[in-house]
């Protein structure tokens, strides 16, 4: 009751605005707009999951099942903006709010059944702490909501990555193969995973994740990020 009083009352000081456009944002509202929903850079890449420029990425090194990506990334394009708060800004809500409306467009596109379990990419340790909170999972909280498949932290991250700038394709994906392996903790044996990250550049990360988790028994690894697209 009191925390509702004090809610609407820091509603009435600091209304909620949207990220995007910085409009004041109705109840009904999360972080964006609905203007703003409504001229998001979605892909498609859910209409032909097995068959887009993700899945032409990862062919022949990892075994490809279905790759997708929520939003087309750009430079000042909208999601760069949102990927950058949701980095950068202190603001977890984003990626909850991204993988909310992601998984709904999955649900209502047939994707209710397809996962046991949301696995984000993990952060190190040490970059989560002065973060707060890893935006992937974040993402995958809201996919959680909206598709009724409980997030599972499956993945571990063992130590910093080097800087990948000056490194080949194949050395980039060579360097992060010691980094990430599955908890003994968490049974992935003959689960069906959705794999999920910010954004996919080169793709290493997510090879090799997916390389991880099959290699320990999973049925089949699916791959969801916020953003994808050539001008990373
Ligand atoms: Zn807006």
């Amino acid at each position: 009751m009191y925390s509702k009083i004090f809610e609407d009352f820091l509603a009435l000081v600091f209304p909620k605005t949207c990220c995007l456009c910085k409009r004041s944002l109705f109840d009904f509202e999360d972080q964006l707009c609905k203007i703003c929903i409504a001229e998001l850079p979605v892909t498609n890449y859910h209409l032909r999951p097995q068959n887009n420029e993700l899945v032409t990425k990862i062919m022949g090194l990892t075994k490809p099942n279905l790759a997708m990506s929520f939003l087309r990334f750009s430079k000042k394009g909208g999601s760069q903006i949102l990927l950058h708060q949701l980095k950068y800004k202190n603001k977890p809500e984003i990626g909850v709010e991204l993988g909310r409306l992601y998984g709904n467009i999955l649900y209502q596109n047939g994707f209710s059944n397809n996962w046991d379990q949301i696995t984000p990419v993990p952060l190190h340790p040490i970059k989560q702490k002065i973060r707060g909170y890893n935006q992937s999972e974040q993402f995958a909280i809201g996919l959680s909501e909206a598709l009724d498949v409980p997030v599972v932290l499956s993945l571990i991250r063992k130590q910093f990555t080097e800087t990948q700038t000056k490194k080949s394709r194949l050395q980039r994906i060579e360097n992060v193969a010691e980094v990430f392996d599955v908890d003994l903790m968490k049974d992935v044996n003959g689960k069906r995973l959705l794999l999920v990250d910010d954004v996919m550049t080169t793709g290493a990360t997510l090879i090799t994740c997916a390389n991880v988790l099959l290699e320990k028994g999973c049925q089949l690894v699916d791959l969801a990020v916020i953003a994808a697209g050539k001008n990373q």
